[in-house]
């Protein structure tokens, strides 16, 4: 989609760090990190949240786990552990409306939904 900034993103219109990237899926900082290590993982395909990448293209979610999977692997990550979020609609916190998934780690993280 041309006004979304991480299609941008994608296309290197607009500059980003990237950590990770294969044929379906990009992984790059988060602009304002919330923990230590805080990345965004992202299909290449345009998608708008969690239901609609569900209902167009489910296999893609499976692109972008596999790509978490192996980054936080070889990055060590996984070793000390690390939390995935994505946020859907207003309530949700979604504030970029390109389906994504943060990564945190790189620290011990408050608990969640405690
Ligand atoms: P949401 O609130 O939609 O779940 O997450 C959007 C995330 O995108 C936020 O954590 C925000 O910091 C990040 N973000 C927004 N614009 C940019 C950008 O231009 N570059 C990068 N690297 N991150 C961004
Ligand atoms: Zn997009």
């Amino acid at each position: 989609m041309s006004d979304c900034i991480f299609c941008k993103i994608i296309n290197n219109e607009i500059p980003s760090t990237r950590v990770y990237e294969d044929e379906f899926v990009i992984g790059f900082k988060d602009l304002n990190p919330l923990a230590k290590e805080h990345y965004l993982f992202i299909h290449r395909d345009h998608s708008e949240n969690i239901n609609d990448i569900t209902d167009s293209d489910p296999a893609q979610l499976s692109d972008v786990f596999k790509a978490i999977s192996k980054f936080t692997k070889d990055s060590g990550l996984a070793s000390t552990g690390f939390r995935v979020v994505t946020n859907q609609g207003v309530d949700g916190g979604q504030t970029v409306f390109h389906t994504h998934f943060h990564v945190l780690g790189g620290e011990k993280l408050a608990g969640f939904g405690s």
